[in-house]
């Protein structure tokens, strides 16, 4: 049977690297997979890329309405043996819940890849549904700057951490530069001053 993996992680905790890694593994076999992401990330646009420097064009962008079985549908020949999903938080439920369809009803593997949680350490939506949903969950891991394991993304702006704010910082909105950073519950809550949303 196809599963639905949600390998999850704090920023800058490799996913991109995983998932261009686990596209190469299926290709060695000769296996024909598809790359997707949605379009709300406006960095990188089509390309996935990873830290390393390697760099992917996607199969195909979704949009906040589009139809994931649609699309897949529109890409699946050759025959797919699996569909990996980058920045799978900016997925909404809906779309979610047509990624276990497609694992289960069109037996199609699908790894997605995103964060767990926001800069006000609160569940994305599509995050939260895969949570929900995935047959698997995997944490990718990384370090803050204390050597404990990252679990939050703190943000900054202009350097400076900000708690408030909307979900989805548009950089290009702002006259200074947003940032994150990967950090521990201690580290977060002290430069929180004990806030956690
Ligand atoms: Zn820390």
């Amino acid at each position: 049977m196809a599963k639905l993996y949600f390998r999850y992680g704090a920023m800058n905790s490799g996913k991109s690297t995983a998932l261009l890694q686990a596209a190469y593994n299926y290709e060695e076999r000769g296996q024909h997979v598809l790359l997707a992401k949605p379009t709300v990330d406006t960095k990188g646009a089509e390309k996935i890329s990873s830290r390393l420097g390697v760099e992917r064009m996607v199969d195909f962008l979704i949009g906040p309405d589009d139809d994931v079985r649609e699309l897949v549908a529109a890409h699946a020949h050759p025959a797919v043996a699996c569909l990996l999903v980058d920045e799978a938080q900016f997925l909404s439920p809906a779309q979610v819940e047509d990624l276990l369809r497609i694992a289960v009803g069109e037996r199609i593997p699908v790894l997605a890849y995103g964060i767990r949680s926001d800069f006000q350490t609160r569940a994305f939506p599509g995050s939260a549904r895969l949570l929900e949903l995935a047959h698997s969950l995997e944490e990718l891991k990384t370090i803050c700057r204390c050597g404990r394991k990252a679990i939050f993304n703190a943000r900054l702006v202009g350097g400076r951490f900000v708690f408030d704010g909307d979900q989805v910082a548009i950089d290009e909105l702002s006259t200074e530069r947003v940032t994150y950073e990967s950090m521990c519950a201690e580290c977060y809550l002290r430069e929180s001053d004990g806030r956690l949303s």
